[in-house]
């Protein structure tokens, strides 16, 4: 259970809610950009490595993209169906203080829970530390 007053969940709702509109209202990199690539090989082939290559790193862009609209859209959900949960830490139930909410709405983990599943957990420094 965190202590979030009803202002700083309002405040969190509408940041998540222009995020997302701003999301989806700049849409995936690639879409536009397909049939621009079609035509231009059919001229050229020497763009055809540069083509293959901004593809790539379109849809690159576009799994990030995908990634935080879906974390987006649903930490808007969680905030509307369980407002009392919602900014609670997915792994230890610890509340995420309110200042990381506001720089990441969407995040669903505390800042040392987030670590451990990015790096693994905490570990010795030196194994010979506790010999
Ligand atoms: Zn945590």
């Amino acid at each position: 259970m965190v202590s979030m007053s009803p202002d700083d969940a309002a405040r969190l709702r509408s940041l998540l809610q222009s995020r997302l509109e701003a999301r989806v209202a700049q849409g995936p990199q690639s879409v536009a950009r397909e049939d621009v690539d079609t035509s231009a090989t059919a001229h050229d082939d020497d763009l055809g490595p540069h083509m293959a290559m901004d593809q790539a790193i379109a849809s690159g862009r576009n799994a990030a993209w995908t990634a935080e609209t879906i974390a987006l859209a649903a930490a808007l959900r969680r905030l509307e169906e369980e407002p009392d949960s919602f900014g609670d830490c997915e792994d230890c139930g610890e509340p995420i203080p309110l200042r990381r909410l506001e720089l990441m709405p969407h995040a669903a983990l505390c800042v040392r829970c987030q670590a451990t599943r990015e790096t693994g957990p905490a570990r010795r420094r030196k194994v010979t530390d506790y010999v």
